[in-house]
């Protein structure tokens, strides 16, 4: 197929030294940023994505051509297909995985919970059996979650803390792979390194979550719903920019040690780590609107109501010193910043028409 042509020529290394990573989920929003910042710097990439209706289609179609352009190919599979994951792995010497492909949102788990189990359960552990049985098993980089702190109410959060009460099946699922990730980990030597990451946006971002859709809202002057927390406190989220998390992403693939196993066979201790990747500075929710509100120069119409039990958590805030330490972490984008960022991105995107802002 047309594929295998492209597989080998869109993840050829550009240098001796460069790594050669298979990106799953490189059409969604953080697969492309990492797809485009590891081939910019000369590492070989290949996508792989099932290109999901989750959300529009379109801007995943959109996302492509940006990575086309790029030069990174994106193989149209899903990770549960063991006969194309082989194929892949026999074509291509993969250095590293870095495993981003998922199903994401937390409310949606309530409409089709079959999904999560699909994608972050049985297709996560279909990409590390083929992990496992290849000769050298490549490192894994792979997305978990801030979620999986669920109901802790110590914040803010660091990876030791406890993280058996989720608040939804999303997080449920990020936390079983994580669980998974061990034991890929102890039985077979794969090298395993996890990343939480704390509520991401920023350009090409997704139209599931509150930021896009309330920027939509807003400029169509639209009503949105704000939640308050049932001590009327407000929701606050540590809102992390997408640069920062592709620094971080890029990071852990480079310190990631080889893994010790080869073939399905042990061979020795192999890593095994989980980092924070968050901004360290929560933002309440009807703060982010105001700052909406000033870069778009259009006042919301807010709705405020009680928080539903619908699998979303009050507070999210990362405590990064493991990450700072042992990747050089360190957030750098403030929210109105990344904001302003997206937000010229989203006129642009959808060919607004330009008005006299602060964009
Ligand atoms: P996204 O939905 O934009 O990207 C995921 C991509 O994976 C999509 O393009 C989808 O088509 C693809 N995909 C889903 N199931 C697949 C399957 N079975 N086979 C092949 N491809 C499949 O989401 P994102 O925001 O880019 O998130 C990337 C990762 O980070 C996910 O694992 C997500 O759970 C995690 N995460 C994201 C955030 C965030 O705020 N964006 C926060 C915490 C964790």
């Amino acid at each position: 197929p047309e594929w295998e042509r492209r597989v080998s020529s869109s993840a050829r290394k550009h240098s001796g030294s460069g790594l050669i990573v298979l990106v799953t989920g490189a059409a969604g929003f953080v697969g492309t940023h990492v797809s485009v910042a590891l081939k910019r710097r000369g590492d070989g990439v290949l996508g792989l994505d099932n290109f999901n209706h989750y959300y529009d289609p379109n801007l995943k179609r959109a996302r492509q051509k940006l990575l086309e352009r790029a030069g990174v190919f994106v193989v149209e599979g899903d990770i549960n297909d063991s006969a194309l994951l082989r194929k892949l792995f026999d074509v291509v010497a993969f250095t590293h995985v870095m495993h981003l492909a998922a199903q994401a949102g937390v409310r949606y788990a309530m409409q089709n919970p079959g999904s999560y189990i699909h994608s972050n359960i049985a297709g996560f552990v279909n990409l590390l059996e083929a992990c496992k049985s290849t000769d050298p098993q490549p490192a894994v980089v792979w997305a978990s979650s801030s979620s999986v702190y669920g109901l802790n109410s110590k914040v803010p959060f660091s990876e030791k803390d406890r993280t058996d009460q989720p608040a939804s099946l999303y997080a449920a699922t990020k936390k079983a792979g994580e669980e998974i990730a061990h034991t890929y980990n102890h039985i077979y030597g794969l090298s395993m390194t996890g990343l939480r990451f704390f509520t991401v946006y920023g350009p090409w971002g997704r139209p599931d979550m509150a930021y896009f859709f309330f920027t939509k809202d807003i400029l169509k002057g639209k009503p949105i719903t704000i939640f308050e927390a049932p001590d009327h406190g407000s929701v606050a989220r540590d809102f992390t920019y997408i640069d920062d998390i592709v620094k971080g992403c890029l990071a852990a693939l480079d310190t990631a040690k080889k893994s010790t196993g080869s073939g399905g066979k042990k061979k020795g201790a192999a890593q095994f780590r989980m980092f924070n990747l968050g901004n360290t500075s929560p933002v309440p929710v009807t703060e982010l609107v105001n700052i909406l509100e000033k870069l778009l120069k259009v006042k919301a119409k807010r709705m405020i109501l009680p928080m539903p039990r619908n699998g979303d958590v009050k507070f999210t805030h990362a405590n990064v010193s493991l990450a700072h330490r042992e990747l050089g972490y360190r957030p750098t984008t403030d929210l109105e910043n990344g904001l302003r960022k997206f937000a010229r991105w989203y006129s642009n995107f959808y060919s607004l028409p330009k008005k006299k802002s602060s964009w």
